[in-house]
This record gives C-alpha cells, sequence and structure tokens, in this order.
C-alpha cells in the first residue's frame, strides 16, 4: 500500500500538470526506474521536523535556532506560494486533509506516521534539542553551532532587521550553552571559554545523540572563513576590540577541529535563503574551498546543504575534496524537478558517493504548508528529479539499468549511511 502511495506520489505532480506536460513528464521518466525509486526507504539529510505537542502543551518552537516566521517580505518563488497546488495537493494526501484529527489518533507517534507517508526511513533533524515525540533512530539529531561564535556583543554586526532578530536569538541560545555548560558568566580567557562553553557543549550534543553541527552562517555573515592567528583572537576576546571576525573565524575552526575527533559532520546552509536582505552571494560553497583544502581539517567532514543553488555547478567542482558533501535539499522543495534533475545528473556524473538525497521540510506557513506537506512536496521533488536525472543517463547509455538502481539506492540511503556510520 505504501509502496502503491508513493508510486502514486512521485506521478502526483504529472497530474497537476497540463496534459501536454504530463506527456513528456512520462517520456522522460523510465517507469520500472521510478517504481524503483519510490520503494527505497530513504535517510533525509536535512530537515526541521515539528514535535508533536498536546493541546495544553506550548507549541514547540525548537525545530530552527532561527525561525523564519519574522523575516523581510521577499518576492517568494511560485512552488511555495500560497494556495500553491503542489502544497494543497500534498496537504491532502497527508492523512487525508485531516492532520488534527491524525495528532490526536497517533499522539506522540504523530511524527513517525509522517515519515511512513514519505517512505523516510531516517530523518537528520536539524533542532535546538531533539525532544519527545521524535524518538532516534528514526530521527538523528543535528544541532546548531552558530552562537558559540559570538561570544561579544554582536550589536556592530547587525546590518538589518533580520539580522536583528537572528542575532538576538543566537544570543538567546548561547546563554542556554552556558547554563547547560555550567558556566555563569563569560570566562576570563579565550582558552577557557573554548573548553567551559565550546568544548563542553560540543561533546553534550555527541552524547545526547547528533550526528552533526549545523551552521545557518550564511544568515549572519559570509561564509568567507578567515584562518588568523590565536593571539588576535585573543586580544579581540579580551577586550572587545579589534576584528570580531577574526574571532569568529578562530572560534569556528575550533569547532570544525571538535567535530573531526568527536565523528561529527559540519552542515552549512550553502546557496540562497530566505528573506529579503539574504545575501546569496555570501552563501556561495566556493567560499568554503579553503577549509576544505586546510591539511589541519581533513578529519572532519563537511556537507554543503541545498546542493548550493544557484550555484550548484560550481558545488560539483568541490565534491573531489575528499572531506566535502553535499544535499540537495529545499532545491527539492523550492525549484522545479527538470531543474535539479539537472543538477543531479552532474553530480552523479562525477562524483556520485558523496551526494545524499534531504527533503528540508520546514513549517513555513502551517497547516496548509508544514514540515509535513513541505516534505511531502520535496520528497516527490527529489525522487522525481532522481528518476529524470537517471532515466537520461540510461538513454545516453552512460549507465545501465543495473547502476542507475543503485545510483538511487546511493543518494537515498547508502551515502548517509557510509558518513553518519549508520546501519
Ligand atoms: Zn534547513
Amino acid at each position: 500500500m505504501i509502496r502503491l502511495l508513493l508510486v502514486l506520489a512521485i506521478f502526483l505532480t504529472a497530474c497537476t500538470r497540463a496534459p501536454e506536460q504530463a506527456a513528456s513528464f512520462n517520456a522522460q521518466i523510465d517507469t520500472q526506474l521510478a517504481a524503483e525509486i519510490a520503494s527505497i526507504k530513504a535517510i533525509d539529510n536535512h530537515a526541521h521536523p515539528v514535535r508533536p505537542t498536546a493541546a495544553n502543551e506550548k507549541p514547540d518552537n525548537e525545530y530552527d535556532a532561527l525561525p523564519v516566521d519574522s523575516l523581510e517580505a521577499q518576492s517568494d518563488y511560485v512552488r511555495g506560494r500560497p494556495g500553491s497546488p503542489l502544497l494543497l495537493a500534498a496537504h491532502r494526501a497527508i492523512f487525508q486533509g485531516d492532520k488534527v484529527a491524525a495528532a490526536k489518533t497517533y499522539g506522540q507517534d504523530y511524527a513517525l506516521k509522517v515519515l511512513d507517508q514519505l517512505n523516510i526511513e531516517t530523518m537528520l533533524a536539524n533542532r535546538v534539542a531533539l525532544g519527545p515525540g521524535l524518538p532516534s533512530p528514526r530521527f538523528l539529531w543535528v544541532a546548531f553551532a552558530d552562537a558559540l561564535m559570538y561570544p561579544l556583543p554582536t550589536d556592530s554586526l547587525v546590518q538589518n532587521s533580520d539580522q536583528k532578530a537572528f542575532f538576538a536569538l543566537e544570543a538567546k541560545l548561547l546563554t542556554r550553552y552556558y547554563t547547560e555548560s555550567g558556566v555563569a558568566a563569560k570566562p576570563a580567557t579565550l582558552d577557557q571559554y573554548l573548553d567551559q562553553v565550546v568544548r563542553a557543549t560540543l561533546e553534550r550534543h555527541k552524547k545526547g545523540g547528533a550526528v552533526a553541527e549545523k551552521f545557518e552562517m550564511a544568515y549572519l555573515r559570509s561564509l568567507a572563513i578567515g584562518n588568523p592567528a590565536k593571539s588576535a583572537a585573543e586580544k579581540v576576546y579580551a577586550t572587545g576590540a579589534g576584528d570580531y571576525r577574526a574571532l569568529q573565524d578562530y572560534i569556528f575552526r575550533f569547532i570544525a577541529l571538535e567535530c573531526g575527533r568527536l565523528g561529527m559532520a559540519v552542515h552549512f546552509h550553502t546557496g540562497a535563503g530566505g528573506g529579503g536582505y539574504f545575501s546569496v552571494g555570501g552563501s556561495n560553497p566556493m567560499l568554503l574551498e579553503p577549509l576544505f583544502n586546510d591539511p589541519t581539517l581533513r578529519k572532519t567532514n563537511f556537507v554543503m546543504l541545498h546542493g548550493g543553488w544557484p550555484f550548484a555547478h560550481e558545488e560539483t567542482a568541490l565534491l573531489t575534496k575528499p572531506n566535502a558533501y553535499l544535499d540537495f535539499s529545499a532545491q527539492t522543495f523550492m525549484n522545479d524537478p527538470h531543474d535539479v534533475a539537472q543538477n543531479l545528473r552532474a553530480w552523479l556524473e562525477y562524483v556520485p558517493e558523496k551526494v545524499l538525497f534531504a527533503t528540508d521540510a520546514y513549517a513555513y506557513a502551517p497547516p496548509d504548508a508544514g514540515w509535513e506537506e513541505v516534505g511531502y512536496v520535496a520528497n516527490a521533488g527529489g525522487r522525481e528529479a532522481l528518476a529524470r536525472a537517471l532515466t537520461a543517463m540510461l538513454r545516453d547509455h552512460e549507465i545501465t539499468h543495473e547502476r542507475a538502481g543503485e545510483l538511487a539506492r546511493m543518494v537515498l540511503r547508502n551515502n548517509a549511511r557510509k558518513l553518519y556510520g549508520l546501519n
């Protein structure tokens, strides 16, 4: 039944297109391959599931360190606009459109039932804390690390109203990390801060089951991370004067090194982002190349989220770095599958072992565009894009049918299993 639903889900997009478009969709997808892809239990490398809460409980707000409900207006992309036929169809498909009844019926199992509907076995959950209702190993924790980079006041870093809200949220999260680390006030020296707050927090995350640390850096500053001298960072930490960027960069490198030691990957938001002030140029994944080329960081695995769109093409070349991976989250929701398929094809022809499926399921505008609907559309779109890319490679005689199936299993689950050491 689930398999049938998923084949239907894959073709849902076809059905909502005009008849001539639907015909070309079918011509571009090998149906046997599409069925095979629909049947694979996926590992979703990047998502923001919302924790099921009871009616008398405070609604969950830990699904992001920087919730996007307060951003400066932007011109919305077509697939995510209110009334988007894709979202409405997804809403009707999930629990037959009655999420309230499903929440009552399933209670703490609600989020698991959502995963079942998408044929997603494991979802990497970007959350401040995992919390009840999102049980491991179906949900694996990805914690947030940006806050640790800003031990000094951030007023001088704020460039617009969005960043004002973001930095306030990071300050709140840093306070939480201080408390959880048992540290009452800013330690006197940078070494003490790195040991008592930063390392302590990372070790706590690891102990709590985290498989990666996530950086939403692109919402706060550019991804150009320097390699400053320790003395420069120490001076800024102690005096509050000088180049704050040097201190941030030094702390980032400490975190990246620690993540390598602890066996946690480092996740970066790369490419386009939300809000009318977001710096697309500042989130170009090419800015990360010096990190990937740093011999001291070769034990740390980096994952470029969102396939770096619109820099997907450039990102292809970065896959040759031994510790660089990518997922195609968010573009599975925001971009049309025919577009995503072109990116995927280039990556699969180049270094297919480093390409990870992901949704970026996010509660943009519940109830119609909750994490469930966004996950549903992204899951269907991602699998369709994969089917399109592999069909094209098949028909150009680049790969056999057998290899196409193997590549599908790699992208949808085996690459992630290897990267995170999952069963
Ligand atoms: Zn995300």
